[in-house]
């Protein structure tokens, strides 16, 4: 049985790694020659929009899913009419434009930060007059990882954002002094099923996410019921099928949901050693409507991205239950090369092994501050 995917980077190659073992096979979508995916499945190299090219990818394949959030919707509704497709491109749709996003999550009664539209430059300033400041002002479709984004704290930013705004549909956001942020993974399969891992706390710099632990350190149950209420919410209004991420600010004991991916996702990856089944596993037995494995931890995990170099082998994995993962992507200055899982028994080991990590990781980049590692383990 053959199962395509579009989008052919590292997503999709731990989706196809965990896929093996059930005794599946893969092919590939993707316009990059250089995809990671090429090392291990079929590949077809073509844009998404090449209507030849989706036809003899769909050809004989047993259904479709993504990996990437902002594969052309118009794509997966072309697949959508030869063969089944999931997650069903409505959450692909919503997922990719901000504002559709946090309208879906305010109608079904999530709480969100205050937000605005934005649809051209000069609309900024009486925006920010209805906000007030500071804000974040966010392009509304195709930003990732802290691309397309600014920081307003005063008048200046205000001026110099609009002479630099494209002409393009902005979201404005009232900035949250969050006290952190988190993440949930959410999966449903074909027959309704549903089921949430533990949330799990992620550490960005530069819009870029650089460490997760997880279970996220002295979480507190009323608060995993409230994403797994809002995850519910969300996976049935869509009538999802697959790995759901919703990620999180946590803010005077709430949780305001800031976006959501329709994917697996990069807060899961902890999930391959640090859960009874992992996030790309779940994510199969959801669209293939088989039952789906245990959510639950095996221990207590941190999840540092190995981002723009990549550091020696033999060093990381003489850290006890250390687990390196390398895409074999060429390295390029803020590109995700790789993830480092270190997984422990216990809060007190997980800070141990997080100390013993090489030189290499202990720069500003990677989050791992003595104090957060500290304060990780006494809040573990
Ligand atoms: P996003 O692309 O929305 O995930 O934003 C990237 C990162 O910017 C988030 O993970 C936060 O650390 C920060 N950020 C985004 N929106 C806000 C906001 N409204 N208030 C405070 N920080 C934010």
């Amino acid at each position: 049985m053959t199962l395509g995917i579009l989008g052919g980077g590292q997503l999709g190659y731990m989706l196809a790694l965990a896929g093996y073992p059930l005794g599946l096979h893969f092919r590939f979508l993707d316009p990059s020659p250089e995809a990671p995916v090429g090392r291990i499945a079929q590949r077809v190299t073509a844009e998404y929009t090449d209507h030849g090219a989706l036809e003899r990818f769909a050809n004989g394949l047993q259904l479709v899913t993504y990996e990437f959030e902002n594969v052309p919707v118009e794509a997966a509704r072309f697949l959508e009419k030869r063969i089944p497709v999931y997650p069903p491109p409505a959450a692909l749709e919503a997922a990719q434009d901000r504002l559709a996003e946090k309208t879906l999550f305010r109608n079904l009664g999530v709480n969100t930060t205050d937000f605005l539209r934005v649809s051209k430059p000069s609309d900024l300033e009486a925006a920010v007059e209805q906000l007030g400041l500071p804000a974040v002002l966010k392009t509304s479709r195709m930003g990732y990882d802290g691309k397309g984004q600014w920081i307003l704290r005063n008048a200046e930013d205000v001026t110099k954002a609009k002479s630099e705004l494209p002409e393009v549909p902005h979201i404005l956001e009232h900035f949250v002094p969050f006290k952190r942020e988190l993440s949930v993974l959410a999966v449903r399969s074909r027959n309704g099923e549903t089921a949430f891992y533990p949330l799990v706390e992620n550490h960005h710099r530069g819009g870029i996410l650089r460490l997760s632990l997880a279970p996220a350190p002295s979480l507190e149950p009323q608060i995993q019921r409230a994403a797994e209420d809002i995850a519910r919410r969300v996976l049935e209004s869509l009538k999802y099928v697959g790995v759901l991420a919703i990620e999180f600010f946590q803010h005077e004991g709430r949780l305001l949901a800031n976006e959501m991916a329709p994917r697996v996702h990069n807060s899961g990856h902890w999930t391959i050693e640090g859960a009874v089944t992992s996030q790309f596993e779940n994510h199969l037995r959801a669209v293939l409507g088989l039952p789906l494995g245990s959510t639950g931890s095996a221990g207590h995990c941190a999840m540092i991205n190995l981002i723009g170099d990549l550091p020696e082998p033999s060093e990381v994995l003489a850290v006890p239950d250390a687990h390196l993962h390398f895409y074999g992507k060429v390295p390029r200055p803020g590109r995700k090369l790789g993830h480092v899982t270190l997984r422990a028994s216990s809060p007190e080991r997980l800070a141990l092994r997080l100390s013993e990590l090489p030189a290499f990781f202990h720069r500003p980049d990677f989050c791992l501050e003595p104090a957060l590692v500290q304060s990780a383990s006494a809040r573990l």
